[in-house]
């Protein structure tokens, strides 16, 4: 399938779109149409890697990647999804943190780098990969890359904007992965990123790409777990599942949407977001109005300018339709804390702050004898924000072993000021 620019640029096939990530025009790719998928096809797909083979095989189908498509899928979908139900009733949670890094970035990074060490180029030089994190990102990506030959990992996090073993773990990697901790905001690095790939000396001297969040590489894999979670439930109950998603990017929302979108038996979907206000002010009627934004204790939902919107409104036709099919809602963090504290004794349940939105979320909007069944998007373990939930919940939190043997190894990141000319000599240093 090709993909078109949703700023009107030419049309590309899958392959070009996931190895560029952005379209030259500044403009996201999307898939030319959503195809419909038949569940009958799915009978036989039990594991996430399964149902992502066929779920995905339309989208890739007459591309260079399709014949990789399945060993694709094994090698980056390995490890579990967890859906089971909350202590309320009609309630799921979808575990999505059970990866290599603990956050649900895992199935993009993973996904995007599979494809990526597939598409052959005519250019020997290393690729180098620039990623700006926030703190999730950065982590999944280098997890990805790690020792693979040939390639290099460059993150940028904003120094004291992330958790403390978000940062622990992105400075872990070492050997073809260099940390620089950003003396500015996640929108500096995500700046120094851009201008970067758009240095023309540096792109002569370097093989320069990126993995951020909107590549196409990324989000197709994230409509896998929905997809899954769906039928898992639809052949137990015949029922739908609807989602409430915690939302920064609208990476993952937007890939629920897509689940949706080519027939998985999919309710409702809701974005939680945290006090960045943007998507709740535009789905409440509010004009869409980009803001700068503000630190959370969500930390990876920190996001001012939802880059993912743009694909979201290229989907629908016009606000008012957008707007009648989602619903937002934004959650302060007075009752982010509160919703972690309440968890053990409501629920049982520890939850990491991002998914403390979506529960609190739901418990907003629903309604009493409401009959949906609904699955509360869980995108990181409580462990890695431990010095936001352990003073709040007064019990250590248990660390899965992945996270502990990233925790024991030592860290370094390099400090930088946020400023273009100091970042190049850094990358042109690197060779
Ligand atoms: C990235 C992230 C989010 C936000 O996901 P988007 O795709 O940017 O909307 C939510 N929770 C966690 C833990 C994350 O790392």
């Amino acid at each position: 399938m090709n993909c078109v620019d949703t700023r009107g640029g030419p049309m590309v096939s899958l392959a070009t779109a996931i190895a560029s990530g952005l379209a030259p025009s500044g403009g996201l790719y999307v898939p030319e149409h959503l195809p419909q998928i038949n569940l009958d096809d799915f009978n036989h797909a039990g594991s996430l890697a399964e149902v992502a083979e066929q779920a995905l095989m339309p989208f890739f189908a007459g591309d260079k990647l399709a014949p990789y498509l399945p060993v694709i899928c094994q090698q980056a979908l390995n490890f579990d999804t967890v859906m089971r139900p909350l202590a309320a009733p009609h309630t799921q949670v979808l575990e999505l943190f059970h990866g290599p890094t603990a956050a649900f970035k895992d199935f993009g990074a993973r996904f995007l780098a599979a494809c990526l060490t597939r598409l052959s180029s005519t250019d020997p030089r290393p690729i180098t990969i620039l990623v700006a994190t926030s703190g999730d990102t950065g982590a999944a990506v280098a997890a990805a890359f790690h020792r693979q030959t040939n390639v290099r990992v460059v993150i940028l996090y904003p120094e004291g904007r992330v958790a403390a073993r978000q940062a622990h773990q992105l400075g872990c990697f070492g050997d073809n992965i260099a940390t620089y901790r950003v003396q500015g905001s996640f929108d500096d690095c995500q700046r120094l990123v851009k201008t970067a790939l758009n240095d023309e000396e540096l792109r002569q001297r370097l093989r320069l790409s990126s993995a951020n969040s909107i590549s196409l590489g990324r989000l197709l894999p994230q409509l896998t777990y929905y997809a899954h979670a769906a039928l898992q439930h639809w052949r137990q109950h015949r029922r739908k599942l609807s989602f409430v998603v915690p939302t920064g990017n609208l990476g993952n929302a937007l890939a629920a949407v897509m689940a949706r979108g080519i027939g998985f038996p999919i309710g409702q979907i809701v974005f939680a977001t945290n006090a960045n206000p943007v998507l709740s002010e535009y789905f409440h009627g509010a004009d869409y109005n980009p803001k700068d934004s503000i630190a959370t204790l969500a930390n990876a939902m920190d996001v001012g300018a939802p880059s993912n919107f743009e694909r979201l409104r290229w989907l629908h036709q016009g606000d008012q339709q957008l707007r009648a099919a989602f619903h937002a809602q934004a959650i302060s963090d007075e009752e982010i804390r509160a919703t972690i504290q309440q968890g053990q004794q409501r629920y049982g349940e520890i939850w990491c702050p991002h998914t403390a939105t979506a529960v609190k979320v739901l418990e907003q909007i629903r309604e009493p004898r409401d009959e949906t069944d609904w699955a509360i998007v869980a995108t990181a373990h409580p462990a890695k924000f431990d010095d936001v939930v352990e003073p709040l919940i007064g019990q250590e939190i248990e660390v899965p072993p992945a996270l502990q043997a990233m925790l024991s190894r030592p860290a370094h990141a390099t400090p930088i000021d946020a400023d273009d000319k100091v970042f190049k000599e850094c990358l042109m240093g690197v060779v």
